[in-house]
């Protein structure tokens, strides 16, 4: 094409082919899990129902899918592995699937191009199979042979033929930790068909297809056979609809948390992605449930009008952009915070399940908004704390006198009387340090500890905001020496110890005076209450907390009812109110559980009580 001349001239040649195959398959096949990736999602688009997955050497010597999928012509087992060969694209319209799932035809061409394939394949209406090699993208042989119905692709020694890249490779540890990873991702989109991996002779995995109708169910059961059996039941089902976006999907409830945050898998449009910031709004749900710096467990799959996502369909990137970030974080922000304290972890209490609500109100979150079709509108069911406001329909705290004069400084008063919560639940309180009752959905036992605990630490913080904590006046003032050090800390604190409720006065670098203190500590503690406050306090200092956090901890700490406190019917109920009053009812201010609650489904578990002998 260009003349002596002309080449003299210039700098540019033209690559031979092979070489450009080999760095294109750079872009698609980084590493042998990529190849896992690859070779599975044909399978699947074969229509396969089972997919066996073999590696030798986390997949450095060999990655072999075998599936049961309609298998290939002669003709299309040869033509497969030219670049931009696919059967999958056949019309323009077709582009639309290009852009969402990524297929380009690239994949087989790129593997050959750097490997050692041997590919086996065969339909159900042909009498014999049909076998194509090819070593470092060339023919070697092509020829009938016998095999079983659908395909079997084997990739030898990857990237023999590229040293840099083989060189490249992390250790077997790490490839097969990436492996893991693409075959669970794979497993958790495809609940309906059967995954078995094998590593060096040792059966990983091997899952069974899901046939359950429900797809929810399948999921759930797909979870327990990847990751283990808690994970099934220790995992809430999501399922929200909206005009703009739907989520379904699990939650793993807080225990299930984990140190590193491997186990979190997003899916938009039925693609696998990361993404920081969407990763944040599910994390970020959990904060408080869980202890900081661990993670939590989910598998979601978002979907979404594509026309507000952008994926890049970069073979190796899982890389999505949405048009609307922020309304899409505040959307599953709402939703999982909702799921996490609706379905599980804010139990409902029998008696309030009957008020307070609206009819249909509950309903209309789960409908598309006919409103608008913008994240912020979408109607969401109430955030937790909000909840059990609603369901006491309580604006106003108001004191309760038969509680006031003991361990509980004041009770929750609905204001009107048809939405009273008729209280009629026993309440029961085992060896002076738990509450038990019932639920609806079966047994609540809460620690009355941990739960006075936080109800105070929730007070305080409001007080310390306000500055508005009411004070008890004391009858003879009490004047307290300090030592120098206490008494610079007080100084530090004085703005914090008045908004709690403190009436002090500072004299002379040592001398406090206690005219009042905040209204709700038990009576009788009046005179110790500063000093084992600062006491407190200072035992906190090591955790480094904002000094706000630490009083509001200090205060919960100094003046929840100990374990073995005999507590009457009202205190319990008074209790149990007050704690459903909280922004976080279900753990305490250090993020020990408040609750645990026993579902009549264990029960019956337990007690290995099957639907057929239930009744
Ligand atoms: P793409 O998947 O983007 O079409 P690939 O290079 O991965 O490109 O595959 C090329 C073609 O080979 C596919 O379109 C399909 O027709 C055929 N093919 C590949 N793997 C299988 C398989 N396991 N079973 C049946 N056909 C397959
Ligand atoms: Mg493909």
């Amino acid at each position: 094409m260009t003349t002596e001349a002309e080449a003299a001239d210039s700098l540019i040649r033209i690559m031979p082919e092979s070489l450009a195959n080999k760095i294109a398959a750079g872009e698609v096949v980084q590493r042998p899990a990529s190849v896992v990736k690859e070779l599975v999602e044909n399978a699947l688009d074969a229509g396969a129902r089972t997919i066996t997955v073999i590696l030798k050497e986390a997949g450095k010597t060999l990655v072999q899918v075998i599936d049961d999928g309609c298998g290939m012509s002669p003709t299309d087992a040869r033509l497969c592995f030219q670049r931009h060969a696919t059967s999958k694209i056949r019309s323009l319209e077709d582009l639309e699937r290009i852009r969402t799932l990524g297929f380009r035809g690239e994949a087989l061409a790129s593997i050959a191009a750097v490997a050692r394939v041997e590919l086996k394949t065969k339909r159900t209406q042909d009498t014999a199979g049909y076998r194509v090699q090819i070593e470092g993208g060339q023919l070697v042989a092509a020829e009938p042979c016998a095999t079983a119905n659908g395909t079997s692709v084997a990739v030898r020694n990857l990237f023999y033929n590229v040293p840099a890249r083989r060189n490249f490779l992390k250790t077997p540890a790490t490839e097969f930790k990436h492996i893991v990873e693409t075959f669970q991702v794979l497993a958790l989109s495809h609940p309906e068909v059967g995954f078995t991996l094998i590593h060096d002779d040792v059966e990983i995995y091997h899952l069974a297809p899901e046939n359950d109708p429900s797809p929810t169910e399948r999921l759930r059961r797909r979870i327990g056979a990847l990751f283990g059996p808690e994970y099934a039941l220790q995992s809430i089902p999501v399922e929200e609809m909206t005009s703009y976006l739907s989520v379904r999907g699990f939650l793993g409830r807080p225990e299930l948390h984990r140190k590193s945050r491997g186990e979190q898998f997003f899916f938009v449009n039925r693609r696998y992605v990361r993404h920081r910031y969407l990763e944040h709004a599910v994390s970020g749900s959990y904060e408080h449930l869980i202890p900081e710096g661990t993670h939590p467990f989910f598998v979601l799959f978002l979907e979404l009008d594509p026309r507000h996502v952008d994926v890049n369909v970069h073979p190796t990137k899982a890389e999505v952009k949405f048009d609307d970030e922020r309304g899409i974080y505040g959307v599953l922000r709402a939703i999982v915070r909702r799921a996490l304290g609706m379905a599980n972890l804010i139990p409902q209490l029998e008696p309030a399940t009957t008020v307070g609500m609206p009819p249909g109100r509950e309903d209309s979150a789960t409908q598309p908004s006919s409103r608008s079709n913008r994240p912020g509108s979408v109607p969401l069911r109430i955030p937790p704390g909000e909840l059990s406001r609603r369901l006491y329909a309580v604006e106003a705290e108001t004191e309760s006198p038969a509680v006031q004069q003991t361990v509980l400084p004041s009770s929750v008063r609905p204001e009107t009387d048809e939405e009273t919560p008729e209280h009629h639940t026993l309440l029961w309180q085992v060896h002076d340090r738990y509450i038990l009752t019932q639920i609806r959905s079966g047994l609540l036992l809460i620690d009355q500890n941990a739960a006075h605990e936080r109800i105070l630490y929730e007070r305080a913080l409001r007080n310390l905001e306000s500055g508005f904590g009411l004070s008890q006046q004391l009858l003879f003032p009490q004047t307290l020496e300090f030592a120098p050090a206490d008494f610079k800390l007080i100084e530090e604190l004085l703005p914090e110890l008045r908004a709690l409720g403190f009436d002090l006065e500072l004299f002379s670098g040592r001398t406090v005076v206690v005219r009042g203190v905040p209204d709700d500590i038990r009576p009788g503690d009046e005179r110790t209450m500063l000093e084992d406050l600062l006491a407190q306090y200072k035992a906190n200092l090591p955790l480094r907390l904002p000094s706000r956090e630490n009083l509001a901890r200090s205060v919960a700490r100094r003046n929840a009812i100990r374990p073995g406190t005999r507590l009457t019917e009202e205190q319990m109920q008074a209790l149990i109110d007050q704690l459903f009053l909280c922004e976080t009812p279900y753990v305490s201010p250090t993020g020990r559980p408040t609750m645990i609650r026993l579902t009549l489904e264990e029960l019956d578990r337990r007690f290995g009580r099957t639907p057929a002998n239930r009744s």
